[in-house]
Formats: C-alpha cells, sequence, structure tokens
C-alpha cells in the first residue's frame, strides 16, 4: 500500500501517525478520510484496517454525494432553464411549467423533483419573480409545519413553546430565539437534511429556558438531541452561525 495516494472510490485517505493514539482509528468528513495510526504499529496491520473499512467508507462518500455542497443556493433555483436544486440534503430536479390556473402552485414529486406551475396569464416578465415568491411560502409553511410537529412532540412536554416560528432568509444565521419568544428560522435550512433541521429548531427552543449557551443550556440540547454535534458541524461547515 502506498500511503502517499491511496484513494478510495475518489476520496483521498490520510494518514496521521499518533504517539497518544492506543488503537487505529477512521475519521470522515465531506471529502477527506483520515486514519490516526499509533506510533509504532506495523504496516500489515494498517492495511487490513483500511481494507475493512472500504465499504464503509463508500457508504459515506455516497452519502456526501447527495450533500449540498457548502454555499450552494437551494432556495433560489434559475426559473430559466430546468436543472437541481437541495432539497432536505438531496440534489433535486428543479423545473417549471405552465397551468391554465389563476395562481402558482408548486408540486413535489419523489422522482419528479419540485416543479413551480405558473400560469399562463401571468405576463413572462413576472413568472419568475413571482415563481420565487411562491416557493418561499411553500418551503415556509413546509417547514414551518415540521417545526410546529416538533415543537409539540418535544417542546410542549418541557414548557418550550415559542409564542411564534418566522422564517426569513438572512445571510449569516441559522436560527434565532429573542427574548419575547419568537424563533426565527432560516429559510434555507429547506436544503439541509431533515435531522439538521430538527436541531436547529431544538436549539432554538433551548433557549426559552437558557437565553445563553453555557453548559446547562448545552445540557438540555443534548437531552433533547444526543446527536446534536454532528448537526452542529453541518451547519458550520457551510458558514452560517446559529444565534
Ligand atoms: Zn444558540
Amino acid at each position: 500500500m502506498n500511503r502517499e495516494t491511496l484513494e478510495i472510490g475518489g476520496i483521498p485517505v490520510e494518514f496521521r501517525e499518533s504517539r497518544r493514539a492506543r488503537r487505529l482509528r477512521m475519521e470522515a468528513r465531506p471529502g477527506m478520510v483520515r486514519v490516526t495510526v499509533p506510533h509504532g504499529c506495523p504496516p500489515a496491520e494498517v492495511s487490513r484496517f483500511v481494507a475493512d473499512h472500504t465499504a464503509w467508507i463508500a457508504e459515506k462518500t455516497r452519502a456526501w454525494r447527495e450533500l449540498a455542497p457548502p454555499g450552494e443556493g437551494p432556495v433560489e433555483p434559475s426559473f430559466a432553464a430546468p436543472g437541481h436544486i437541495v432539497f432536505r440534503g438531496r440534489r433535486t430536479p428543479f423545473g417549471t411549467a405552465l397551468t391554465d390556473r389563476a395562481r402558482a402552485r408548486v408540486v413535489w414529486d419523489a422522482t419528479a423533483g419540485i416543479t413551480v406551475h405558473l400560469p399562463d396569464r401571468w405576463p413572462p416578465e413576472v413568472r419568475e419573480p413571482r415563481g420565487h415568491r411562491a416557493l418561499a411560502k411553500w418551503y415556509d409553511s413546509l417547514l414551518g409545519g415540521e417545526a410546529a410537529r416538533i415543537i409539540e412532540i418535544e417542546g410542549k412536554p418541557r414548557g418550550l413553546v415559542p409564542r411564534e416560528v418566522r422564517f426569513s432568509q438572512p445571510r449569516t444565521r441559522w436560527g434565532s430565539c429573542a427574548r419575547n419568544g419568537i424563533v426565527r428560522l432560516n429559510r434555507r435550512l429547506v436544503g439541509a437534511p431533515a435531522p439538521v433541521f430538527r436541531y436547529v429548531v431544538l436549539h432554538e427552543i433551548a433557549h426559552l429556558r437558557h437565553p445563553d449557551h453555557s453548559a446547562r443550556f448545552w445540557g438540555l440540547v443534548e437531552e433533547l438531541d444526543p446527536t446534536w454535534r454532528e448537526h452542529r458541524t453541518w451547519l458550520r461547515e457551510r458558514g452560517m452561525a446559529l444565534g
């Protein structure tokens, strides 16, 4: 095995020797796999370890391919030509169609993806801006319904119920919770996998009890979502803060 150039499924495998590590360890992040090798570990053992994890790496890389690359705008698709958007953590076909109805309608289908049906009576120049508005409204209603269910199940029994949940599209924040009990969520979260969205809702309603990032706050988050660290990493890698 040539350690310098090893790639599995197009993903470079990085080796790091450690004096502190007691055993071989593998960690995976989008686009990178790192193997921690205890000092003095026989090369044959390292090779066997990597070989044993080939299927695991393949599974990880398959999952990454379906994730949004950082910075890709999931909520502002092009109306000019059919393409793809990132919807709920997956690359999803996006297109438009004309309808003889009076109002725009968004249709989601597991195979065909998302289609915005635009009234043919609308002048061509207003179709795109109005289509964007219809899509934003549809995203808000989808995410709003889901947030309400999460709050009903996890929040209500603990007395964590926001006064209102609002959606907007700020550039720098995924979510926030104001002192007056209003939770704001970023519409771009429609591009995140459902468990990540769930974490953001739980994080914000935890602020209704602890309006800070104290140890007690994180203790409550842990109780609400034991896998919160993974979800926080996902959000951080996409460059926006969580209030
Ligand atoms: Zn916070």
